[in-house]
């Protein structure tokens, strides 16, 4: 049987990047990108101004100054300001030739429709800053060619390289690709997972369970998990235990490049998976891990010309599907997806109580990580939980994290270090 590590080594070697895709922009928030991103474009084009105001020459000396138009985000004006006029532009607007700043709204005053005073730099004195110079004198004050002007490639030059290959784009990426109309990336795409529970027993819905039965809640807790990664899945619903139905609902989940199977891969004489899984072609990469809970994890996969498609089957019991869904199946997600193959990283954590291990596998066991009140030289407290096996999802429930115990049989005291695997990085606040 496989240790861990020699099982994380295994799917290495198959969990590599899917084929690069190109594909719109919308749909590539997440996603890695394998080209630079060059804008053609300087950014801003035009000289931009930055407020709501009067585009002016700073070394004008007219006690008041004529409007000549109005010129709005999008308009481009029509007229060029010479001394003793000015234009009214508002944010975003392009400066008009001639002008050599932008004064403030509030910083002038408007004496008639056309005429406009601006007495902003002798009687406020703080908007321009004592920035002055050069300037010369409007309405008795002084401010700085170029004030409120954002001149034209300030932000970025055509040319200039803005995101580099290997960055994974997130939503200010995105606008950014948007601003200089790059609406096309080159991504790896993230992987479509396939996800089928098996089991006689099994019932999805509301009704009541009769004898012997119970509800399906690895199918709705992998679609889920998958999801909240923003993954797309397949719902494959429930296989039963023989082989017909279950060679149907594998063939359709073999389209996917993920497929994950619940149960069926234990010792059992229903335990049809891992010989259908073959018989149709998915080569077993290994079956059995050294590891409490999840031992019977299955890891195969099935190469049809161009497509390949990982397959897990998981073991039935939903904390051992939810623990080797964690260790084995999200970092393999993460590589299909671009990344280096890694492993969580485990954190070490301080125990609240004392905790006992007995046995020669290394156990996951659920806990809960209290990162409140932790400072940066202490390490985040952990919790044992009260653990019934590897049914007990409403502990798993309580849980944020899975204490890694190693194997033997020993007792930690309160205050013993350990490594912590953190469920759900969403919650916690370190
Ligand atoms: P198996 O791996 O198929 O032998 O199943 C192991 C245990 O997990 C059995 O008690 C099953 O009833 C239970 N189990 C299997 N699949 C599921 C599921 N989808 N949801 C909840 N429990 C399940
Ligand atoms: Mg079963």
């Amino acid at each position: 049987m496989l240790s861990v590590d020699e099982a994380f080594d295994c799917l290495c070697e198959h969990a590599r990047s899917l084929p690069v895709k190109k594909m719109p922009l919308e749909g590539a928030c997440g996603l890695k990108l394998t080209q630079a991103a060059y804008s053609l474009i300087e950014s801003p084009s035009f000289d931009k101004s930055m407020v709501d105001g009067y585009a002016l020459r700073v070394s004008d000396t007219s006690p008041t100054l004529q409007m000549l138009e109005q010129v709005t985000a999008g308009q481009v004006p029509h007229h060029a300001v010479v001394p003793g006029t000015t234009i009214r532009v508002m944010t975003g607007a392009p400066v008009p030739d001639g002008a050599d700043a932008v004064v403030k709204w509030e910083d002038t005053t408007q004496l008639d429709e056309e005429t406009i005073y601006s007495p902003l730099v002798a009687d406020t004195g703080e908007s321009k800053g004592g920035l002055n110079q050069q300037g010369g004198s409007l309405g008795g004050g002084l401010i700085k060619s170029g004030y409120c002007i954002l001149p034209r490639g300030t932000i970025f030059q055509a040319g200039q390289q803005l995101l580099a290959a290997g960055t994974r784009l997130g939503p200010v990426d995105l606008g950014l690709l948007a601003e200089i109309g790059q609406f096309q990336v080159s991504v790896v795409p993230r992987p479509r997972v396939a996800v089928m529970a098996t089991g006689n027993e099994l019932v999805d819905g509301e009704g009541p369970l009769a004898s012997g039965q119970i509800r399906n809640s690895n199918g709705p807790m992998l679609l889920a998990a998958l999801r909240q990664e923003g993954l797309e899945t397949v719902d494959l619903g429930i296989g039963r235990d023989n082989v017909q139905d279950l060679r149907t609902r594998i063939e359709l989940g073999l389209d996917a490049d993920v497929l994950l199977i619940s149960g069926g891969v234990s010792a059992g004489v229903l335990d049809l998976v891992p010989g259908v899984l073959e018989a149709l072609g998915v080569r077993q990469v290994f079956h059995k891990v050294q590891m409490k809970p999840g031992k019977p994890l299955w890891f195969g996969v099935r190469e049809s010309g161009a497509r390949r498609t990982l397959v897990f089957g998981l073991p039935g019991n939903p904390v051992s599907t939810l623990v080797a869904f964690h260790l084995f199946v999200k970092p393999a997600i993460e590589a299909l997806s671009g990344e280096p193959f890694a492993p969580q990283s485990p954190v070490a954590c301080q125990l609240t109580a004392p905790m006992a291990h007995r046995g020669n596998r290394p156990s996951y066991q659920p806990c809960k990580i209290d990162a409140v009140g932790s400072s940066r030289v202490e390490l985040p407290s952990v919790a044992p939980l009260v653990w019934r096996g590897s049914a007990d999802l409403a502990t798993l429930a309580s849980a944020n994290g899975l204490a890694m115990l190693p194997p033997g049989d020993y007792q930690l005291d309160a205050g013993s270090q350990l490594e912590v695997l953190v469920l759900d990085e969403r919650q916690m606040k370190f």
